[in-house]
């Protein structure tokens, strides 16, 4: 099969599996979204990327990570040479978590049996893509693959071992970046920095080992902007 062929393939499987999970009410969440944001990207991505649960933004758009915390995310894809569309994203759950709020109902943080009650439409994705490579963007995300005992602050930047044995990276989710300021925002970006390098690395290794076409390395090492 050509790699058109496959991709084509692919992007079939991804959209049955998106029309399957659009019409889920698994969860109480699954009725109160506007949009299900299954994912996006490329079908044959080496590098997926998941994050907790759709935001405000993107329950509007039926898109994930495309709110602020999105439009950092591509400046980190970028300043490890990688656009957006060559990369897979999603999240743990499909349908955005909400608590209420004194101005309507504001995000929050995905429950356990939430991720669970989601989990088969994540590790369908991750079959179809095969991506060479997981970025778990947060603590939720870690947690609902390697645990709930997992603390990003301490255990970020190490690889794992994924689902299929893919290998498994987490670093800090981009809204929690966005929070930080002064020096603490220094801070994290030097972290989330040198995981986004290690990810890089990474996927340069398995390439050059046959694993997959990379594309150039990043010519000159810097912190993306936020
Ligand atoms: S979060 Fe996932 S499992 Fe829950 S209702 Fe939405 S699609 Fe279904």
């Amino acid at each position: 099969m050509s790699l058109l062929q496959e991709r084509a393939s692919r992007e079939r499987l991804l959209a049955a599996a998106a029309a399957t999970a659009a019409a889920c009410r698994a969860c109480v969440i699954g009725s109160e979204r506007r949009n299900n944001v299954y994912g996006e990207g490329d079908p044959c991505a080496r590098l997926m990327v998941v994050g907790e649960g759709p935001g405000e933004t993107e329950d509007l758009l039926g898109r994930p990570f495309v709110g602020r915390a999105g439009q950092l995310l591509d400046k980190m894809l970028a300043a490890i040479d990688l656009a957006r569309e060559d990369v897979y994203i999603c999240n743990t759950v499909k349908c955005r978590p909400t608590s209420p709020g004194p101005r309507g109902p504001k995000n929050r943080a995905p429950e356990l049996e939430e991720m669970a009650n989601c989990r088969p439409f994540l590790d369908q994705q991750i079959d179809i893509v095969r991506p060479s490579v997981i970025a778990a963007l947060g603590a939720p995300a870690a947690k609902s693959f390697l645990g709930r005992d997992f603390q990003i602050t301490k255990m970020r930047g190490r690889w794992n071992e994924g689902p299929l044995g893919i290998p498994l990276i987490a670093t800090f989710h981009p809204a929690y970046v966005l929070r930080q300021t002064g020096g603490e925002l220094d801070a994290v970006k030097r972290l989330v920095w040198a995981d986004l390098k290690a990810i890089r690395t990474r996927l340069d290794e398995i390439a050059a080992a046959g694993g997959a076409l990379a594309p150039d390395a990043p010519e000159q090492a810097s912190l993306f902007a936020e």
